[in-house]
């Protein structure tokens, strides 16, 4: 099947031909099947399409196909379901972050949509897949004239309470202050002393903190409970949000209790495979898509709608943002999905761990000549490497992370390599901060907390600010 599925992309071109026949035959088919009765046509034709489509594209009856703008592969074979994608975890060979055995969906997409008349993949984000329809006949949806979906917006309007600044975050970027960002691990406990003890080293030297949200797809005290004990003790948190585990009910209930318990920040993330935790026999959900979620959050905000259409009483207040792996294939790729993400209302973004500052300028460049810059706030991930071994480790197994050898050489010639980790993240950050349209720094230094003051302090990541950083 996995032959065939490749075949079929390579082929791109010819199988858009033919689906336009089969459109046509459709078309003229329409009255015949109006005779028969679409209801009894459904068990034979659905039988049809599955045999057909699923040799060929490996389908999954899906029943709202959208092979024709994802170059013939079909998202439902990308194991995190991803209707927009690709996800940040592609593996440096372009293998899957979950099923390394075989090509990113997306990449397949985007070699298939280069071979299509349109010569690329849309920018259009596709909607979350209906999950009504599954098992049902896409061909009988076409011929029965039913409404597809309706794609997300492709540029979100601007928001309704536009004037005022959802959150402090939100505040100081505004005004161009250039912030510094940091990642609070939530911890395997009830007791909420364990939260703000792993506090105290970023007091001072960091405008928010991230909540992880299962991260690594580990259970953990939940990123809405962190955040509110955060939230309570005066820090300014950034809950992130997956898709992983909750299907697009819960998630709406859980970002309508964050702004009503006063979190402002909400980072909208697809999420990790849950083989990479510590409970693979858990159920993936990606019931949405890091796009979808966040199309979902600004409909709320935004509209005051629920998914569904269906009103809320009262808005919720949030500055949204993303993330963004620019270190891992499809390279071409990544600006279009920013983009996709900027539009459906991210208005700013945190990246993976940046070890490479040439890559991160190539991209740069890319988002600047989009504009994308000058409609989110970007910020860099960096985090200090602290022996060569845990490089290594960190780069064979944690999805997405791009190390560069020459870094983990010079950890491995130093006398000490703690101390040159510093040094090269204090060089990188520099580096970073000269770049045109990076809006901050995000340092992620798990298990090594205690190096994030003499990191923000080396670099002067907080010289020239007119008011120390709050907390
Ligand atoms: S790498 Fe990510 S986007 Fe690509 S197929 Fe695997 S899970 Fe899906």
């Amino acid at each position: 099947m996995y032959v065939l599925r490749r075949w079929a992309v390579r082929h791109a071109r010819l199988l858009e031909s033919v689906y336009s026949v089969l459109d046509r035959a459709l078309d003229a088919l329409r009255p015949l099947a109006r005779l028969i009765g679409y209801a009894r046509l459904e068990r034979p034709v659905a039988a049809i399409e599955r045999a057909a489509k699923g040799a060929l594209f490996d389908c999954r009856m899906c029943g709202a196909c959208v092979l024709s703008v994802t170059g013939m592969a079909c998202p439902m074979n990308c194991p995190k379901s991803l209707r927009n994608g690709p996800c940040g975890g592609v593996r440096a060979d372009g293998g899957c972050e979950v099923e390394p055995g075989m090509q990113c969906v997306w990449i397949e997409a985007n070699h298939g949509a280069a071979r299509m008349r349109a010569g690329a993949l849309p920018t259009k984000p596709n909607p979350p897949l209906e999950h009504q329809y599954q098992g049902r006949s896409s061909w009988l949806r076409v011929l029965r004239q039913e409404p597809w979906p309706a794609s997300l917006v492709t540029q979100a309007p601007p928001r309704s309470d536009e004037a005022l600044a959802a959150s402090r975050l939100e505040s100081l970027l505004r005004s161009g202050t250039f912030v510094v960002t940091s990642e609070c691990s939530p911890p395997d406990s009830a007791d909420p002393g364990d939260v703000l003890t792993r506090t105290h080293h970023y007091e001072g030297w960091v405008d928010a903190l991230n909540v992880t949200d299962a991260p690594g797809a580990h259970c953990h005290m939940s990123s809405l409970g962190v955040s509110l004990i955060l939230a309570r003790h005066g820090w300014e948190p950034v809950m992130q949000m997956t898709c992983r585990d909750r299907n697009r009910i819960a998630i709406q209930g859980d970002i309508l209790a964050a702004a009503a318990l006063g979190i402002g920040n909400l980072l909208c993330l697809t999420g990790d495979g849950i083989g990479n935790g510590d409970d693979p026999g858990a159920k993936p959900v990606f019931d949405l898509d890091a796009v979808s979620l966040l199309d979902t959050a600004r409909r709320l905000r935004d509209d005051g709608l629920y998914r569904s259409g269906r009103m809320l009483t009262g808005r919720p207040r949030l500055f949204l943002g993303a993330v963004d792996n620019p270190f891992v294939p499809p390279f071409d790729l990544r600006p279009m999905r920013l983009g996709r993400k900027v539009a459906a209302g991210a208005r700013f973004v945190q990246t993976q761990y940046c070890f490479d500052v040439p890559m991160l300028e190539r991209y740069m460049h890319a988002v600047r000549a989009q504009g994308l810059h000058q409609r989110c706030h970007i910020l860099v991930g960096v985090g200090p490497l602290t022996s060569a071994r845990s490089a290594r480790w960190m780069r064979n197994h944690v999805p997405g992370v791009h190390i560069p050898d020459e870094l983990i050489t010079r950890i491995e010639r130093a006398s000490d390599p703690k101390a040159e980790g510093v040094r090269i993240c204090v060089e990188q950050i520099v580096r970073i901060r000269a770049i045109e349209g990076v809006a901050g720094i995000h340092l992620m230094a798990p298990k090594n907390e205690h190096l994030i003051a003499e990191i923000v302090s080396e670099s002067g990541l907080l010289s020239g600010r007119a008011q120390p950083v709050q907390h």
